[in-house]
């Protein structure tokens, strides 16, 4: 059985997530070593290291590898008009993003964000690409800079310091919004090149004060 996570952040809007780091191998900048963005990813602090919302994301990892899992997930997909993939995880496996791919060629009709660190292997180049060329599709590359830094071109997104920090990028305001989305749906939008994320957290702070120390 599938199991979807609805998040309040989101507006309800549904999620399908796998745990943080384990399924995120675009994380490792170096053996040991995490991508800044990940070193204060909010996924790995919080509710998130209750043991009821890791289950759902631990089922979720091989569950996927069911027969049915793509007719599963379409019909749990109803009559969404969007959809999250990865709150939490990443496409790790080659057959995880190729059954990803038929779910969203199989619902023209929901709008399907997809963040990944997965770009950085070449052997996914392809099915992101196709991925990215639906119509209903935004495939979102995550910088691993805290600090702004992003490769223009590159659909996607960053973390940056705080809201006031001066980028080029499409700020996310759900900070004005009591962090929730509030009806925005930018991150869905696949006529906006890179969306900013402020900084926020504890643990992303320090990495931050760390960055800037350094
Ligand atoms: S940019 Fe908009 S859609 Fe994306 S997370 Fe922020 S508020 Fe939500």
């Amino acid at each position: 059985m599938v199991k979807i996570s609805v998040t309040s952040k989101l507006d309800g809007i549904k999620s399908w997530s796998l745990q943080a780091l384990d399924t995120c191998p675009g994380s490792i900048e170096s053996p040991g070593v995490l991508v800044d963005a990940c070193k204060g990813c909010y996924a790995t602090t919080g509710n998130y290291r209750y043991p009821n919302v890791k289950a759902p994301r631990e089922h979720n990892k091989t569950d996927w590898q069911r027969m049915d899992w793509v007719e599963d997930m379409v019909d749990a997909l109803g009559d969404s008009r969007y959809f999250r993939w990865f709150d939490s995880g990443d496409i790790y496996s080659l057959g995880l993003a190729e059954k990803i791919l038929e779910v969203m060629q199989r619902t023209p009709w929901v709008k399907h964000w997809l963040p990944t660190r997965m770009h950085k292997f070449p052997k996914f180049k392809l099915v992101l690409q196709t991925m990215a060329e639906l119509d209903n599709v935004s495939v979102r590359f995550s910088s691993d800079s805290v600090t702004g830094e992003f490769i223009s071109g590159l659909h996607g997104s960053v973390i940056v310091p705080s809201s006031d920090f001066e980028t080029s990028a499409t700020l996310c305001k759900a900070y004005e919004n009591g962090g929730k989305c509030s009806g925005c749906r930018a991150c869905w939008d696949k006529s906006i090149e890179i969306i900013a994320y402020p900084a926020h957290g504890l643990k992303m702070s320090k990495v931050i004060m760390l960055k800037k120390a350094n």
